[in-house]
């Protein structure tokens, strides 16, 4: 597996009891991470996509390296408070409390369709966060697609759930 070994996984990290899957490992190696940009590519190509929309901060080198490699723009989502005009934003739940994404209210068009891409889908609080701006400006999801999916904490069920297309170049328990 060239993408999933050449991931690291750094125990208790952020906190106690956490594995952290650490995909700069996967960046670093000049083969690892052209196989990943190519295995989204492959995937993607030929499917109608106007932008790729990243979410900060892994999500902006996935996300840049592919839309490149589509022929399409790249739009950033991003913690609050780092967009230089203005912007509409979307809460999402934590562990503990809450935090907010944001995106430029001119980065989509009405009818847009939009693959969103991050590095990782664990509970899915923020691809959801992410789905509603984008559906807010009136673009439409093609697809969310992630490096890594822990199918264990349930994010990959709760966009299906919401009628959403999932795809990961890999898993973790
Ligand atoms: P979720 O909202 O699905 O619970 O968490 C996913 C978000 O947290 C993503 O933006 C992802 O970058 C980050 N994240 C959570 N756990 C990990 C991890 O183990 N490794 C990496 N690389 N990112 C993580």
């Amino acid at each position: 597996m060239p993408i999933k070994s050449r991931i690291r996984t750094v125990p208790h990290y952020p906190k106690q009891g956490i594995m952290f899957r650490d995909i700069t490992t996967l960046l670093k190696d000049a083969v690892g991470f052209r196989v990943m940009v190519n295995d989204l590519v492959n995937h993607y190509t030929g499917m109608k996509i106007d932008k790729v929309a990243g979410i900060e901060a892994r999500g902006f080198i996935i996300g840049a390296a592919l839309a490149y490699q589509l022929g399409v723009g790249f739009v950033p989502i991003r913690k609050k408070g780092k967009l230089p005009a203005e912007t509409v934003g979307q809460e999402y739940e934590l562990e503990y409390g809450t935090d907010k994404i944001e995106i430029h209210v001119d980065a989509i068009g009405r009818g847009e369709k939009i693959l969103l891409v991050d590095d990782l889908i664990a509970t899915g609080g923020t691809a959801e966060a992410a789905v509603k701006l984008i559906e807010t400006m009136g673009g439409k999801i093609v697809e969310c697609a992630f490096v890594i999916d822990l199918p264990d904490l349930g994010g990959r069920k709760r966009l299906e759930k919401l009628r959403h297309k999932v795809f990961a170049l890999s898993e973790f328990e």
